[in-house]
């Protein structure tokens, strides 16, 4: 299913995990971010952006970060650039195409190759503050260390943050995602960002709904901490602190059970942190 969210800016959602792959035009190029994730969805996403291939327009592959659902389209874009975070995280590249591996083997999923899916083909590297035609690009790290998120006029992209259906999954530290929630403020200010397209469930159209997203992870993060936080003090181990949590809410509702993994990792990694 795709939707015109904006002139020029095409969003297609997945049936998994409500991935939002985006098709970006203007005059100069054509962006794709993040084409997800079933070859059938990946083949509409493909159909929409060929439509816009002209010779003077520049075709660009943008990829948000390098977990397996924001990977896996890729290789069907041979002939777009792609652009990543300069901090690029090989090592969780080569472990998400494993992931891939496992989910298309186990849910019967067939690619345009076999076995093995290649690596992904490195074009623009691109630091924190960058700026490439129309676009500006900024690192945001604590979801995982490679995260990127583009601005276009008055919309940010920003992959894994600030999504309506999800709590922050913090793969690689809270600090380093308090500061991109930080950050975040900072940047959509300079740049009077009002809408935001988050990689999973539906986008941020206003300033208010913007701001209650970075509130509400603000405000799951510094509970977290708060927990694991009073649970050292008494001296519990890891096991007793996600026990004495285990009523823990988001938006005033218990976790859901499918997710819930990544609440307990979460605060496996806050107490790692706050050991160190
Ligand atoms: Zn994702």
């Amino acid at each position: 299913m795709i939707n015109e969210l904006l002139p020029g800016v095409y969003v297609h959602t997945s049936h998994i995990q409500k991935l939002q792959s985006v098709v970006l035009v203007d005059e100069k190029a054509v962006y794709v971010f993040d084409p997800c994730y079933f070859p059938d969805e990946i083949n509409e996403i493909r159909e929409l952006a060929r439509s816009f291939e002209t010779p003077n327009r520049e075709k660009y592959l943008v990829l948000t970060h390098s977990d397996f659902d924001h990977i896996a389209g890729v290789h069907e874009f041979p002939e777009y650039k792609v652009i990543a975070s300069s901090a690029w995280d090989e090592s969780n590249e080569v472990h998400s195409i494993e992931k891939i591996e496992q989910f298309d083997s186990e849910f019967y999923v067939d690619r345009e190759w076999t076995g093995k899916m290649p690596r992904v083909p490195m074009g623009d590297k691109v630091n924190h503050g960058q700026q490439k035609g129309e676009m500006t690009f900024y690192h945001a790290k604590g979801h995982t260390w490679d995260g990127l998120v583009t601005i276009y006029g008055q919309t940010a992209i920003v992959g894994d943050y600030l999504s309506a259906v999800e709590f922050p999954f913090v793969y690689t530290s809270y600090r380093a995602y308090m500061d991109t929630l930080t950050m975040f403020s900072q940047i959509f200010e300079t740049h009077s960002i009002d809408t935001v397209i988050t990689q999973h469930g539906p986008a941020a159209l206003d300033k208010t709904e913007i701001q209650r997203r970075i509130d509400l992870s603000r405000d799951y993060l510094k509970r977290a901490v708060e927990l694991v936080g009073e649970g050292m003090e008494r001296g519990l181990s890891t096991e007793k602190i996600i026990e004495m949590g285990a009523d823990f809410q988001y938006e005033a509702q218990p976790i859901a059970i499918g997710i819930l993994n990544f609440h307990i990792k979460n605060i496996k990694l806050i107490h790692q942190e706050l050991t160190q």
